[in-house]
């Protein structure tokens, strides 16, 4: 009899702790939010779904962007890209940076002193760093540091998958 009531309770708990892992499951993934605060270049959003965004971009786009990931040192050609142009988002085309601002970091990653507009990107902590995603989107693209050249002191250390250059006559 006491050994009947201990499968039992056993039972519960087991049938308790999958309906919880099924709820998890079937909860789609939270839309990332635009933190109090912040705005986004004429207010403008950009919001899709996980498979929408797996349709859109590549592999690896869809890794760094969407999951956080960070592409290797120097494995994108725009680390040592040099001609005059706009770098936009990969997701969404907000531009994000000038190459006006873009400065040899000797780091492997594209990098930059300032955005092209204040808003063209948000800041969120992450650890002991400070993750960089597009006001647009909310498109991971890399983290911002504080030892960065003048005039800002910023440097801000993007994955070249997370963007796209178009090249501009001067
Ligand atoms: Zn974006």
């Amino acid at each position: 009899m006491k050994q009947n009531s201990v499968f039992v309770g056993i039972a519960v708990i087991l049938a308790g702790a999958l309906w919880i892992y099924g709820t998890y499951l079937s909860t789609p993934k939270k839309a990332h939010r635009l933190p109090a605060g912040a705005t986004s270049p004429q207010g403008k959003r950009v919001e899709k779904t996980d498979a929408e965004w797996r349709g859109l971009l590549t592999r690896k786009q869809y890794a760094v962007t969407r999951e956080r990931d960070t592409e290797w040192p120097n494995s994108s050609e725009l680390t040592h890209e040099h001609r005059a142009g706009l770098y936009s988002c990969v997701c969404c085309h907000n531009p994000l940076f000038s190459s006006r601002t873009k400065f040899d970091s000797g780091t492997g990653w594209p990098s930059f002193y300032d955005p092209i507009v204040v808003n063209a990107i948000y800041t969120e902590p992450d650890g002991s760093r400070t993750e960089v995603r597009c006001s647009v989107c909310d498109a991971h693209l890399g983290h911002v540091f504080t030892d960065g050249p003048e005039p800002t002191g910023l440097r801000f250390c993007m994955n070249g998958t997370a963007l796209s250059f178009t090249q501009v006559s001067q």
